[in-house]
């Protein structure tokens, strides 16, 4: 795994999830798996044990010269990480955060030019490189223009794309500075060059043409990527590549995510106790100071960040305590406009019984507040797959999400889906108005007070799903055995 992330020890979202959880299933499995990050100042240290140097000076060709890198050894909540740490005077990964500096695009390319080279280096020859999203698109075109030749015939490509609306659009200078070079070749539409800029490279385009095999992380965001606007403009060279395309849903962690076992809740409980609820419920009241009440309590949980719908989120926390409700928020953004308005309605909400809003990122707090709310909303603009609803599903906090991407494929309404009665699990709605988002909130917060036991039981179909990577982690193994078999070109 080749990625820009890995939970819990540089995680911004779901993707760090994915390359935790795959790998891990991936090991079940019996495959050996080995992760590649960056080795970022911002890493959580506390989450690494047995950290030694394990490749001391790497030169990493870059630009007219090479950059010299130290590659450490740890492991993390037992899978097997590297971190590559560059020496030199950009300090790529010395910038207190992961993603949002200007040079973002030379980061990443960089991390992608050191861990291939890395592996050329260290002797490593994995039958799979399995990359993320455009951070580490540019894997697949080194390995195939520079790397293959020189003894890595035989390492295949799978990418998964995690979100199309974030690309990595670059310059020419990326070329030269990963020594592919060549800008005639590269800029060639067939090749690496943005749809709708032609004087500028798409890395995730990169990543779809030289990939054996591209997924993404739901069927239905793999067909709106391919039918609507959510391909972001590489719909048509997905639908070309359908013949190595497909959405596998992403699972889930249960031995991080189960109210069974969860040691940041205070008290555990399974579908059989799901009542039980009801007293960390109250520690997440105390934890807000909210007043403890028979009242419903509704959370979001996620970054803030326009595709979340901030709209319905923001109209959410407004209609709750107005309709017999509480509502808790964590979330953070990278952008301050928006962290600034969600700060002064948390000032607004100071000393509130029934709302309360927090500004961070914080795991453990996100525990308990999955076990102890009734209720988590997911109004998204759009959600290649989601994991919040699948946590909560599993904490037996009902989901009401918008009909889009990989919530289409988890959630099924109550009162509308076609699927029986035992597999509904939530409450759904389509528009983007408020008005879309008051009906299914009417909905739940009625079945809440009107009819508690309908409510317990939509709460334990959702908890006995199974979002694990039991299923998806099959349907990787055999994307890997069927391009392990497969001729080394790619649709170049
Ligand atoms: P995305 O990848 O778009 O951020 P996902 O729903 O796929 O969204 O994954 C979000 C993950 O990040 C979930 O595990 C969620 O609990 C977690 N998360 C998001 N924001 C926060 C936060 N502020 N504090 C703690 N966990 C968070």
């Amino acid at each position: 795994m080749i990625a820009s992330e890995c939970a819990p020890v540089a995680k911004v979202g779901g993707l760090a999830d994915v390359v935790y959880g795959l790998s891990k299933n991936l090991e079940l499995r019996g495959n050996s798996v080995e992760i590649l990050l960056p080795k970022y100042d911002c890493l959580r240290n506390d989450q690494i044990t047995d950290l030694t140097l394990f490749y001391k000076d790497l030169s990493v060709p870059w630009n007219r010269g090479a950059v010299r890198c130290s590659v450490w050894l740890g492991s993390v909540s037992g899978r097997k990480c590297f971190f590559i740490e560059p020496h030199s005077n950009e300090n790529f990964f010395a910038r207190r955060v992961i993603y949002g500096c200007a040079d973002d695009g030379m980061r990443f390319a960089f991390f992608c030019k050191a861990a291939l080279e890395f592996l050329f280096k260290s002797g490593k020859r994995p039958n799979i490189i399995h990359c993320h999203d455009w951070m580490t698109g540019l894997c697949g075109a080194l390995l195939y223009e520079l790397y293959q030749s020189q003894g890595m015939e035989a390492v295949r490509v799978c990418s998964t794309i995690h979100n199309f609306r974030h690309q990595g659009i670059v310059g020419e200078n990326i070329l030269y500075a990963t020594g592919l070079g060549r800008p005639e070749y590269f800029f060639r539409p067939e090749s690496m060059r943005d749809v709708s800029n032609p004087r500028a490279l798409n890395l995730m385009k990169a990543e779809i043409m030289y990939s054996n095999f591209v997924t993404t992380v739901s069927p239905y965001y793999a067909w709106e990527a391919m039918n609507t606007e959510q391909g972001c403009g590489l719909g048509p060279l997905l639908i070309l590549n359908q013949h190595k395309f497909a959405g596998i849903l992403n699972g889930i962690d249960y031995d991080v995510w189960n109210p069974e076992s969860d040691r940041f809740i205070p008290v555990r409980y399974n579908a059989d106790s799901v009542e039980e609820k009801l007293r960390d419920k109250n520690a997440l009241r105390d934890y807000f100071h909210l007043r403890e009440d028979s009242k419903p309590l509704i959370a979001y949980v996620g970054r803030l960040d326009e595709q979340k719908g901030i709209h319905l989120i923001r109209h959410a926390l407004s209609y709750a305590p107005l309709h017999g409700a509480q509502f808790v928020f964590l979330g953070t953004s990278h952008d301050s406009a928006l962290n600034n308005q969600f700060m002064t309605l948390k000032k607004q909400l100071v000393n509130h019984q029934d709302c309360a809003i927090e500004l961070n990122f914080n795991e453990e707090l996100s525990h308990l507040i999955y076990a102890g709310a009734d209720m988590v909303i997911v109004p998204s603009m759009f959600e290649p797959c989601g994991l919040t609803q699948l946590i909560a599903l599993k904490y037996g906090a009902v989901p009401i999400v918008r009909e889009v991407g990989g919530l289409i494929n988890t959630v099924f309404d109550r009162d509308y889906s076609d699927q029986p009665p035992q597999l509904r699990n939530g409450f759904t709605f389509h528009h983007t108005d408020t008005t879309a988002i008051e009906s299914a909130l009417y909905r739940a917060l009625d079945l809440w007070y009107n009819h508690p036991r309908d409510f317990q039981s939509l709460q334990r179909n959702g908890m006995r799903y199974d979002f694990s990577w039991n299923v998806s982690g099959g349907k990787y193994q055999e994307i890997y055995e069927r391009i392990t078999l497969s001729e080394r070109k790619t649709v170049l």
